[in-house]
């Protein structure tokens, strides 16, 4: 039996309609009120002034308006499929049922009434910020947003710098994410937010501090298009994929419906969502997968871990695996609060010298 069917489960479900959750953002109606002026707005401006709106070598605003409308509800039809999925295929779940069940005072991902007050405001702030950050990238970075073109370079090289840009961006957010747990202030004011969910679902991906959200945007997406920029046809392409792979390490279900994550599986050292999953299971001493795509990073920098927290482990090889694993870890000079940062630091050094040269 491999490590992965350990973790799957066949208890009788609890009745969908205790599960389902909204299709709007967050359930939340301010937000998606907020969302709806915004991108609204944007398109409104871009539609009426389109001329005086468009940045040279840039998409033109239309269709960074059209971006955010055609992912927005991509992230909604995915999180219901994929919420679907867990509901109706216990089978596939990396946690038991009974994890999930819901429970006085908490929801289905293990948060308590105060908590999710916190993470709505969050959401809205998120929804804001991203918005604007997106927004001021376009007019800052000429070419960021990649304009269409009439012929494109050979599928190969295309292909080549996809993978290569997703290496680069997966090394951002991996060191970010790991200094946010290993830094005392980073895991105490803005990532444990996110860790409030101990069995996530893919409602859960997005449900950060905000600025952890705003971070990963920078970290990941503005460093990686700027060292290695993708072509207009593939930006749409990666930003549509990143969507499906975060979705779906949050999804509770580590199977062939993880569409995306199925799709990599045969990539080096690849990740399935369960590895995520674990990785909220244990809170913070899950000190350990921190990669957002892939699955490289964590096995080149030691933070790979193929079972349970140990609190939670089954078996007691899983156990003994977890506890040393995390004992190694501990003694890393790259778990230093502040070193850990350095490797993120050295990118964005890159990133801006790369800018510089670009746009003298
Ligand atoms: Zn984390
Ligand atoms: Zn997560």
């Amino acid at each position: 039996m491999s490590s992965k069917d350990d973790y799957v489960y066949t208890i009788p479900d609890i009745p969908w309609r205790n599960h389902f959750s909204n299709l709007l953002f967050s359930g939340d109606l301010i937000s998606t009120g907020l969302e709806l002026f915004l991108v609204g707005g944007l398109t409104t401006i871009a539609w009426f002034k389109y001329y005086m709106v468009n940045v040279a070598g840039s998409m033109p605003l239309l269709e960074l308006a059209t971006f955010m409308w055609i992912f927005s509800a991509q992230r909604r039809i995915y999180n219901s499929y994929l919420e679907s999925v867990y509901f109706a295929f216990p089978a596939y779940r990396t946690q038991p049922v009974k994890e999930h069940a819901l429970k006085s005072k908490k929801d289905l991902v293990g948060r308590e009434p105060e908590q999710l007050e916190t993470i709505i405001k969050h959401d809205r702030m998120t929804l804001v910020s991203q918005f604007f950050l997106d927004v001021s990238i376009y007019f800052l970075i000429p070419g960021y947003y990649p304009a269409a073109k009439e012929t494109y370079g050979p599928m190969y090289y295309r292909i080549l710098m996809l993978i290569l840009n997703h290496y680069v961006m997966s090394f951002g957010m991996y060191w970010t994410h790991r200094a946010l747990h290993v830094n005392p202030y980073g895991w105490r004011y803005i990532h444990s937010f996110h860790h409030w969910a101990k069995h996530p679902l893919s409602r859960t991906t997005y449900q950060d501090h905000w600025f952890d959200n705003f971070g990963n945007a920078i970290v990941g997406h503005l460093f990686a298009q700027i060292l290695v920029p993708l072509d207009n046809q593939f930006f749409w392409l990666s930003r549509s994929l990143r969507i499906c792979e975060s979705l779906e390490k949050h999804s509770g279900v580590s199977c062939g419906f993880n569409i995306v994550h199925s799709a990599q599986r045969y990539f080096p050292f690849a990740q399935m969502p369960h590895h995520h999953d674990w990785h909220h299971e244990g809170h913070k001493g899950c000190n350990y997968t921190f990669t957002s795509i892939g699955g490289l990073w964590d096995c080149v920098f030691g933070t790979r871990k193929t079972g349970r927290h140990p609190a939670l482990a089954e078996t007691s090889s899983d156990r003994k695996m977890a506890n040393t694993e995390q004992k190694t870890s501990k003694n890393s000079v790259l778990n230093h609060p502040w070193l850990c940062l350095s490797p993120v630091l050295m990118v964005g050094a890159l990133a801006a010298v790369k800018l510089k040269y670009q746009l003298a």
